[in-house]
Order: structure tokens, then sequence, then C-alpha cells
């Protein structure tokens, strides 16, 4: 029969810190501590393996009973009391701690042992009638609502009742006589209530708070809270039964909590408070205002250097941050409990460094100590902490940081005023391309719609600015001058503060602060470079965001979306007067090959009409200084500057840039927008060119109009029907390159060819690419070495990747694409269904958000072997979202890809995260600190 109770006192306990499955976070904690010579009041802890026994058999396991009565007796002779004597009672407090500390769990009963009797004694021998009296009505009423489970409020009721039948506020103003009372009138509720009387047999109050404990593991809070965070259900949670000590004996007691440093900033400071005179939960119950710590050190000079000296040592034999619950009885110190220090990003940072600076720990351990998603924390605004705030909606966090401003509803006006310099946060329905303007201007995007990768979404990761995304607790009506959300309205022009963080919307302008890039946080990445050997590339579109990535550490760019160098104001017009001509352009294009075919047969007559007609048709073709061909010349310069910028911000760094990508009614107004348009024109009776235009329009946008455009139109196939633009973004590419080459700049573009499925698309393509890119060249006489690949994000491509393999000299995993048609979730609805997966657990996570590995990493993988087997030399990257998931990055990792890419504000965390990939391979993981 193996050991089922763990003895700790007298400077001795059987367990210790590295026993957390065992004991539990907690009682593992209160060994260590013992050992440690830590003054911690005695006790034993029940192991995990009773609970998983109790929930599994529906009992505690044989010899059980024996074992406890051993340990109780021990503890009894300890403390030189006996539980239930009637004139010096032992008391104990009864404390739940799994393995990892959980909400849902029970609540810690403290003062078990008193009954009827030994309150009396209790009473006697402390001279201190009001504390034991206080101490029993405590004691009824969280074994009542604890254990018995009866409702806190039967409690609460009678005691406040009390109060106003007294005329007093503080529970510390009852008398002893009204301490007696409630004591009597909470056994009577006990007795209502439960039909049994509250139990006055100390050994049967500690049966059934352990087995309370116990049951508690199986309470649906903590079902879910598991569930949540993938703790295993059979872990079992252990039980401390513990000598008390009383805090709240008088002015020379009191209870505390504190951390070894401080937790918002990392600062080496000791940080805490207390209150004299007070037990148990009073100092986070908020029911007195706690003192800083700082203030022990002139109250009670010597506990306070006894609990410096204590909580040192503590953080030098966990080599971490600690935070620590202790209880002064009358003069004398004791510790409860200590575990890791939780800690924002900040703090997280800073502490590891200063710790790899004290020779604590080492800098791959450092790593550890960092989880990569909490660098965000130090790239973004945030709110401050000490704010007193109600959000008055919530919606999902889509691009983090926190911004105020004041409330516009078009992007046009965001615009107008960002424009001014002013303020402005732009709420929307949701955004599509023609906001760009606005949201370039705006300093945050709240929208009602809309998931993870949505328009808004995206476009504002890659800005770095803050984002909500899929807020329905908010109403706003396209047109609408104000939005509501519950029952508060917010008028145009009214300040609101966003948490793209949280997700949390605040009314006003919330106190905000600044991004810190200290000295620390770069030294620490440096020392992240130092152990990865996969790249980090940024997403970036424009120069602009080229250089921010840089500034971060990118090293390249994996994806410049080219169709975002067409927005701007000077730069849709020739767009959309490129995709209104490109039909007519088409049909002439047809019809002169009709016409020179026809011409070969032809005689005579028809075959002088057919030569005019085709010398008509040439000359319409021929240098058009607007039309299709016209305005396609137009956009050149403009991309081709856009190119120069973004090769010379990554000099010597390589830039991945995809040909035009999305269906092209991108491009152009919204169809309602177009008909109301009309329709209004036509009602005023309006015939002028201004109709006709907006006709045209609207017949061509009827024309591009597609049932599923993510399914649509886009990607290669566009430059497959278009190849004039595939010809015009090569020529831009390289007419840049070979200017920035004549700058000195060392320049290294590789071109991706989108939304390939089969290979001869690509073929298709490439052709293209080439032969353009090699015109360039020899125009210039300037050599550019380039490669030509393309992104894998048709599972068709990923399956037959030994094919396109054979073309491309690199994949690139565009896998917000591959999600989506792998999974079938249109990205831009699963909004409307996602959290109801969530909640119901069909889906584990977001897979917009969180990369699936069983499915479309599978995807990956085969593609990368199939690949690699085609052309062992390929080069392997991702661009999607997922570039900067940190268990995406380590996926990437252990496939061997050369790169991940995501976008500028998430490159540390790639860094980071690419780290600890490097060492969790080389056998070194996060020391489980929890
Ligand atoms: P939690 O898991 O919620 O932190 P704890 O078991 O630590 O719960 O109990 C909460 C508080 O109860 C402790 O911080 C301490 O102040 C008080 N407490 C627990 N056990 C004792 C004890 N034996 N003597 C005095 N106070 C105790
Ligand atoms: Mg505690
Ligand atoms: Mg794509």
């Amino acid at each position: 029969m193996s050991q089922q109770i763990y003895f700790f006192g007298e400077g001795k306990a059987d367990g210790q810190a590295g026993m957390k499955d065992l004991l539990g976070g907690k009682g593992a904690n209160l060994a260590e501590m013992t050992n440690a010579g830590v003054p911690v009041p005695p006790g034993f802890t029940i192991a995990t393996t009773v609970c998983t026994a109790f929930t599994t058999g529906g009992r505690a396991p044989d010899g059980f009973a024996a074992e406890q009565e051993t340990n109780l007796v021990r503890l009894e002779k300890v403390m030189g009391k006996k539980l239930g004597d009637p004139s010096d009672p032992l008391l104990v407090s009864v404390r739940s701690g799994a393995k990892f500390s959980m909400p849902g769990m029970m609540d810690t009963i403290l003062n078990l042992g008193l009954t009827d009797q030994s309150v009396e004694g209790l009473a006697t021998r402390t001279d201190n009638p009001r504390f034991a009296w206080d101490s029993y009505r405590r004691f009824l009423q969280m074994f009542g609502s604890v254990v018995m489970e009866i409702e806190k409020s039967r409690f609460e009721k009678r005691i406040e009742a009390l109060k106003e039948a007294r005329g007093i506020q503080l529970d510390t103003d009852l008398t002893v006589k009204d301490l007696q009372e409630l004591v009597a009138t909470y056994k009577k509720v006990v007795r209502d209530e439960r039909g049994e009387d509250f139990p006055q047999d100390p050994r049967k109050q500690l049966d059934m708070s352990r087995d309370a404990v116990f049951r508690s593991w199986q309470n649906p809070r903590a079902i879910y809270y598991r569930k949540q965070n993938r703790i295993p259900d059979d872990l079992g949670t252990a039980v401390n039964v513990q000598a008390m000590v009383f805090g709240n004996m008088g002015s020379d007691s009191g209870t505390g909590v504190g951390f070894t440093r401080n937790p918002a900033n990392g600062a080496a400071e000791f940080y805490g408070e207390y209150l004299t005179n007070a037990q148990g939960e009073d100092v986070v119950a908020g029911i007195r205002t706690p003192q800083p710590i700082a203030m022990l050190k002139d109250e009670m000079p010597g506990v306070y250097a006894q609990l410096r000296e204590i909580t040192d040592r503590l953080e030098k034999l966990y080599r971490d941050v600690q935070d620590f619950e202790f209880t002064i009885e009358a003069g004398h110190l004791f510790m409860l409990q200590t575990r890791t220090g939780k800690r924002n990003g900040v703090a997280a940072v800073k502490i590891a460094v200063d710790m790899v600076k004290e020779g604590l720990i080492d800098k791959k351990e450092a790593m550890f100590r960092v989880p990569p998603g909490d660098l965000d924390h130090l790239l973004h605004w945030r709110i401050d902490p000490t704010a007193a705030i109600q959000p008055i909606a919530r919606g999902l966090p889509a691009s983090p940081g926190a911004t105020t401003g004041m409330v516009v509803f078009s992007a046009d006006e965001a615009f107008r005023l960002g424009g001014e310099k002013k303020a402005v946060i732009l709420v929307r329905q949701e955004t599509n391309p023609d906001d760009i303007h606005g949201m370039d201007l705006a300093r945050g995007i709240l929208t009602a719609t809309g998931g993870n990768t949505s328009h808004a979404a995206v476009v504002t990761r890659g800005m770095g600015k803050p984002c909500i995304v899929g807020c329905s607790d908010i109403r706003v009506k396209d047109g609408a001058t104000q939005f509501t959300a519950g029952t508060t309205t917010i008028t145009e022009g009214e300040w609101i503060t966003i948490d793209g963080s949280s997700g949390h919307v605040y009314p006003g302008q919330v106190p905000l602060i600044e991004p810190t890039m200290s000295g620390e946080f770069d030294e620490f990445m440096r020392w992240a470079d130092e152990f990865r050997t996969l790249k980090v590339r940024s997403n970036a579109d424009v120069p602009r965001d080229a250089l921010k990535a840089r500034e971060f550490g990118a090293e390249g760019i994996g994806l410049c979306r080219t169709e975002h160098m067409f927005f701007g104001e000077e730069r849709i017009r020739p767009v959309q007067e490129m995709i209104l001509s490109a039909n007519e352009f088409k049909r002439i294009e047809h019809r002169i090959l009709e016409v020179r075919k026809a011409a070969e047969r032809a005689s005579g007559l028809e075959s002088t009409r057919l030569a005019d007609e085709l010398a008509e048709l040439e000359s319409e073709f021929a240098g058009p200084s607007r039309g299709y061909l016209g305005s396609l010349a137009a956009l050149l310069p403009f991309q081709r500057e856009d190119f120069a910028g973004v090769f010379r911000a990554m000099d010597g760094y390589p830039v991945t840039i995809r040909l035009l990508d999305p269906p092209l009614h991108e491009f152009l107004p919204k169809r309602e927008d177009l008909l109301v348009e009309v329709a209004v024109m036509k009602a005023k009776g309006e015939r002028n060119a201004r109709l006709a235009e907006a006709e045209t329009l609207l017949h061509r946008v009827e024309a591009l109009h597609e049932f599923n455009p993510m399914l649509g139109h886009r990607g290669c196939r566009l430059g497959i029907t278009y190849p004039e633009i595939t010809r015009m973004q090569t020529r831009a590419i390289f007419e840049a390159a070979v200017l920035v080459k004549k700058e000195g700049v060392t320049v290294l573009p590789e071109i991706m060819i989108p939304l390939v499925g089969a290979v001869t698309e690509l073929t298709h393509q490439k052709a293209l690419v080439i032969a353009e890119a090699e015109r360039v060249m020899a125009e210039t006489g300037v050599t550019i070495e380039y490669l030509v690949g393309t992104m894998i994000e048709v599972p068709r491509a990923a399956l037959t990747a030994g094919q396109v393999a054979m073309e491309a000299q690199f994949f690139s995993f565009g896998t917000n694409d591959l999600t989506q048609m792998t999974f079938g979730y249109s990205r831009d609805d699963i909004g409307k269904f996602l959290h109801v997966y969530l909640d119901g657990k069909i889906l584990p996570e977001d897979p917009f958000v969180v990369l699936d590995e069983i499915g479309v990493g599978d995807l990956m993988r085969l593609a990368t072997e199939r690949g690699r087997a085609a052309r062992p030399d390929l080069k392997l990257g991702i661009c999607g979202e997922h570039g900067g998931e940190p268990s995406a990055v380590a996926f990437c990792h252990q496939l061997g890809f050369e790169y991940v890419s995501c976008s500028p504000y998430r490159v540390p965390i790639a860094r980071l995260a690419a780290a600890r990939a490097a060492l969790s391979e080389a056998g070194l993981t996060a020391q489980s600190t929890a």
C-alpha cells in the first residue's frame, strides 16, 4: 500500500516541490518550505491519488481512514492540542490544491474544529471571546455554504439583517452577544435547509470537508476550466489539512500577500499588501482597504525583516518570482503559500533578463520564462491597469493594443479627420477594401461582424493598430450617426477606448500606457536569435511596413501583397479604369484574331474590307493612352516605386512578391451602393454623363458578380485571363530591382504565383514572368538574381506538390486560404457560427488563429515531403496569419522550413517561438513553473 498522506511540520516534510502531481502545487510547496526551514504551520497533504479513487470508486481507498487518523494524531502531538478538545481545541484549515491552480475548486475552510463546546474553550484560552465567536460564525458560514452547499445568501442575509437591527456598518462592530446570536441563527439555517444539524463532531467536520474538496474536482466550473486549458480530468486534487494560525487576534496580528518582484513591470522590488487583525481572504475580498507592504516595515520591523529574508530565500530556491501568502499571529510570522508569480509580458522580459544577470538562470532557461504571445504587451499601447473602468461591449480581439478616439462611421470621415491629425476610431458593420484610406488614418477599428481573418482584422494587424471585430454587442447601421451597446448609445464624435488585446470597448478616454522598447527587450531578443535556426520574415506591402519589420528584426519579406499598392487616391482610378476596359480589350483582341484568320482565307473585296477592319482594330490597340493597356501603364510607375522602397528597406534580404490575388470586383464600388446611386440620379431626373458613368460601372460590377468570390476569379486565374497584368507587375518588379541595384542595394526578388491548384497554371504564369524579366534585363543590361515559386493554398496544389515543385523554386504556405479550403469554412463568415463551435467543443480553437496541425498541418507535411522529393533544394516557408502563432512556428521548425513570415508586430514573437522550438528539439523545455 503506497503512501496516501504526506506530513509536514517541525522542519521536515515527507514531500517536496517536485511532487506536484501527487501533492498539488500548494501541498508540494508547503512541504518544500517546511524542509527549507521556513515557518509553516504544520499539517498533512492527502494525495491526489485519493481524490482519483474517490471520484472513480465513490470512496477513499482501503487503509486510508487509518492513515488519516495517524497523521491527525501526529499533528495533535506536534501542536500540543487536540481536535475538539473542549478546553484548548486544535483548529485546522482544509485547503484544496491541484497540480495547476484552478478556479472552481473548493474554497478554503478555516477554523475547522470549532463546536458549541470548543468555542468556549477557545474564548477562555485566548481570553478573547469576541475572537472565538467571530471564528465560530465564520466557520459555520463557510462550512454551511461550501461543504453543505447551502446558498451563501442564506447566511449573508442574516448578518446583514442583524447589522441593520443594531444600526452598524462593519462586521467588527458586532458584539460577543450579537455573534452568539448569529451562531444560533446559522445553526438554524443549516437545520432548516438540510434537515440535519451542523455536525458537532470535529472528525466528521473534517471528513465532510475533505470529501467536499474531492467533489469539487467534478463541479462543472472545474470541468469546464480543465477542458478549456487542456488539463487532464484524471489528475485529481490534493487536500491540505493544516493547523490554524490566527491573523485576527489583535493589532500585532495580520495577514497579507505579496510578490518578490513587481509583477506589473518586473522591477526588482518587494511588492504586496497586508491587513492587521484580519483572517484568510480579507485582504483580497476588499472588505477593508489593505496597506502597502512597506508600512509593515514601520509597524513590525522584525517581522518585516524576517519576511524579506524568507521570500528572498524562496526566490533563490525556486529560481523564479514568488507569489506568497503569510499570516502574523501575535508577532509571529507564518508562511501559508508560495507559488510562481504570474506576470505580464513586460515584467516577464525584465525579470528573465535580470535573473540571467543575477546568475539565477541561464539564457536558455530565460527563453522559457516568457510565453511568446506575451511579447505583444511590449509592442503596443495598453490600458492603464489602475484605471477604474467598465466595458460596454466585447468582441473578438483582432489586433492588439489599446487606443482612444472619437467615433466616426465612415472611412471618408476617418480619412478627413485623421488627415487633420484628429484621433478617430472607425466603427463599422464590417470593412472592405474601399475603406483602406480611412482605416489608414484611424487610430483603431471596431466592427460589429467579422472573424479573426476578416478584412478589418488582417489589415489592422498588418498596420499594427488596435482592432476589435465580431462585436455583436454593438448595433450599427449603414449611414448611422450613432451606435448602441446594451443601454449605452454612443454618438458620432464621442470618445471611446478600444482594447484590441482583450476585445473590450470602453466609453470615454481611458488612460493608456506607452510601450517601452527597453534595452532589456532588445537584449532578450538577441539571445533568442542565438538559439533559433528558423528565419523570421515579415509580411509587408508597402515600404513603411517593411521598415517597421526590419526594426523588429525581420530577415526579409515573406509576403508582399501587390494589390495593397492599388489602393490610394491616385491609383484606384487607373485600377478601376483597367478593370472597366479589360472586357472591351479582350473583345477587340479576340476580334483581331478572328479577322486575321478570316483574312488569310479571303480574297478580293472581302479581303480589302478585312484588311481595313484589322488596321482599325490594331490602331485602337496600339499605344492607347487610356483604356486597358493605358491604365496598366499608368499603374506601373506606382508599383515600381513601391517595390523599390521595399527592396531598399530589405537591402540584402529576400523579398517575396505575390502577383495580383483578389477578385477584381474588390476594387470597384459595391453593387448595392451603385444601385442606390443610379436610382437616386434617375429619380432626380438626371440624364447626364455622370449617370451614364454610374450605369456603366454598375453593369461591369454586375458582370463581375460572383456567388463565391473566394473560390472565384482570383489568384493566378486572373493572371491567366489577363496576362497583361502579370506582365506589368513583373516589369514593375524588375525595373525596380534594376533601379535599386544601380544604387548599390542587394536585391533578391522572389516572384510568387498565387492560388495555383494545377502545375499547368504555374507553368503558364512562370513563362510570362521569365519572359518579361529577361526583357527588362536585356533592355537595361543589368542582371537580377531571382526565384519563381508559388503559394501552396489550394489543397490540390499540396496533393500534387511533386508536380508543382518541378516548376516552383519555392513553396510558401498560404495557410489562410489553405485552412479556408481544407475546412471549407469561409473565413469571412466563420464568425457566424464559430462561437457555437468553440463553446460546444466542435472545434478546439479558431483554425484561422491556431494552425490545425492534424488536418491542414498534415497537408503541409505531405506537400513538404512530395515537394522535396521532386526538388531537394526547394525553399519552404509560411506566410499565412499563422506564421506568427507560436505553435505554428514550432510546427514549421519541425518540418524544417527555412522561414516563417508574419505581420511586423509579430516578428519578435516568432523569433522567440523559433528559439524555443530549437531548444525544445535539443531536449530543453519550460521547467514546470505552474
Ligand atoms: P487559495 O487557493 O484560494 O489561495 P488558500 O488555501 O491559500 O486558498 O487559503 C486562502 C487563505 O486562507 C490563505 O491565504 C490564508 O490567509 C488563509 N489560510 C489558509 N490556511 C490557513 C491556516 N492554516 N491558518 C491561517 N490562515 C489560513
Ligand atoms: Mg492561497
Ligand atoms: Mg490566398
